[in-house]
Parts: C-alpha cells; sequence; structure tokens
C-alpha cells in the first residue's frame, strides 16, 4: 500500500551495498524503511536518504515487514540552522532530535511530533535555538511524567512568599522552607513558567536578558539529570558549544 508521511529521519544505518535503513520520525511514531540503491550518485532517493532530513515520503507500507521508500520531497532544509557560524542552532537540532526520539520511545504521543517540528522552525526562523530548546525541554517533562512544580512551594505547598525554585527539590521553595538552595530570581521564575505556558507557533520574537536565559538554561540540564533518567550523548556536544 502506498502511504505519505511527513517526518524527519533520525538515523542511517549502512544496507546492502548501496542501500540504507532508514528510521524516520513521524505524527504516528518511528518507521523504519528501506530506501534501495540510495547510495547510487544517480539515486533520486540519494539526497532524502540522511539524518535530520524533514521531508514528505511515499513509501511502500508493509506493517509485517519493512517498508519501502519510492520518493520523497524535502519539506524545509533548514539552511540557516545548518549554516550558522556558532554551530548552536545545528547542535540545538540535533540534540533535540535525539530528546524527542527518546520521549516518544517512552510516550508515543503525536502531539509530541507537532512541537518538536514548530520548535525547529522557529529556530530556522531565527529565534534564540536555547530559548526555544528550553521550551520544548520544559514542555516535555508532561509527557515523562515529570513536570516542575510551578504553582506551589514543591515541599509545603504553600503558594506565598516564593523565593525561589530548585532543580533538585523540583519546584518553588517559599520561604518557609528555604535553606540554602542558590536563589533564581523573580524574572527568571516567571519566565520560567512563561516557557511552560507559551504556545510555540505564536511566538513571534523572544526579548529576554541574557542572564535570564543561561539561568534557566542551567536550570534545565540539572532538573533533566535529575528527573529524567535521560542520557544523551549530543547534549554534551551542545553544553560545550554555548560555553555559559
Ligand atoms: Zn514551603
Amino acid at each position: 500500500m502506498l502511504k505519505n508521511i511527513e517526518g524527519v529521519v533520525i538515523s542511517e544505518t549502512p544496507f546492502k551495498e548501496n542501500s540504507k535503513i532508514l528510521n524516520i520520525l513521524t505524527k504516528e511514531g518511528i518507521i523504519g524503511v528501506a530506501s534501495k540503491g540510495c547510495k547510487n550518485i544517480k539515486s533520486p532517493l540519494r539526497l532524502i536518504s540522511s539524518k535530520l532530513v524533514y521531508a514528505e515520503f511515499t513509501i511502500y507500507h508493509n506493517s509485517d515487514r519493512l517498508s519501502t521508500l519510492k520518493e520523497g520531497h524535502i519539506l524545509n532544509e533548514f539552511t540557516n540552522i545548518r549554516t550558522d557560524a556558532s554551530l548552536i542552532p545545528y547542535s540545538v537540532y540535533i540534540y533535540l532530535t535525539d530528546l524527542v526520539r527518546q520521549v516518544f520511545t517512552q510516550s508515543p504521543e503525536p502531539l509530541i511530533y507537532d512541537l518538536y517540528i514548530s520548535t525547529i522552525k522557529k529556530i530556522e526562523s531565527g529565534l534564540n535555538p536555547i530559548v526555544m530548546m528550553n521550551i520544548l525541554e520544559i514542555k516535555l517533562l508532561d509527557f515523562l511524567g515529570c513536570p516542575i512544580e510551578l504553582n506551589a512551594c514543591a515541599k509545603c505547598g504553600s503558594n506565598k512568599n516564593i523565593v525561589t525554585i530548585d532543580p533538585d527539590i523540583g519546584g518553588y521553595i517559599c520561604k518557609n522552607c528555604y535553606t540554602n538552595e542558590p536563589i533564581y530570581d523573580e524574572k527568571t521564575r516567571k519566565m520560567l513558567r512563561m516557557y511552560y505556558l507559551v504556545d510555540i507557533d505564536t511566538i513571534k520574537e523572544l526579548k529576554i536578558k541574557e542572564y535570564v536565559i543561561a539561568n534557566i538554561n542551567n536550570f534545565m540540564t540539572s532538573y533533566y539529570d535529575r528527573y529524567t533518567g535521560i542520557y544523551i550523548h549530543s547534549k554534551k556536544f551542545l553544553d560545550q558549544t554555548i560555553n555559559y
């Protein structure tokens, strides 16, 4: 059966002499396809058969065996992401793809795919890749079953006199429960909440102070380490590239 699917190639494995097996992340899940002869220089499948290509693929769908790729056309080359000299947008793209793949494996919700594609498109349009990455990360926590407590003190449940937020405690801390956690100021806390609530598709521009961006990124890194149990190799490279 012929089927059209939109998705991003998340892995490519050599297969036979001239072919590859591709895993494509789609709204409906991760689909494995054989791209026959795609390593041949004249193959029409050559360009679309590599990791991080975002395209519409036409496949001969086979639910019992491996599906086969018939053709495809690239939907967005993400040229700005790929050519940015800082390497940050591209590193973020690699990391978010690896992250979404893992989250999807735990919780195959179509909405995750939509959030991911929207985020990558916003980065391509020039919005700060670190901010967009953190926005997606905080939204993905719901699917991982470990959202940040952003409504009340994570220790006592009070919503009065909040003084900081702590990645180890998992949320806000009030004055009474405070011991010696690092202080994240009110601007940072409010912005973190905005990240969680904002509709990604509606973001047109970002006006956020550098220190707030850095604070939130550090917070998210610690929170992910502490609560998600996810380890992603490409995040290490990204952290070195960002260099906060
Ligand atoms: Zn408290």
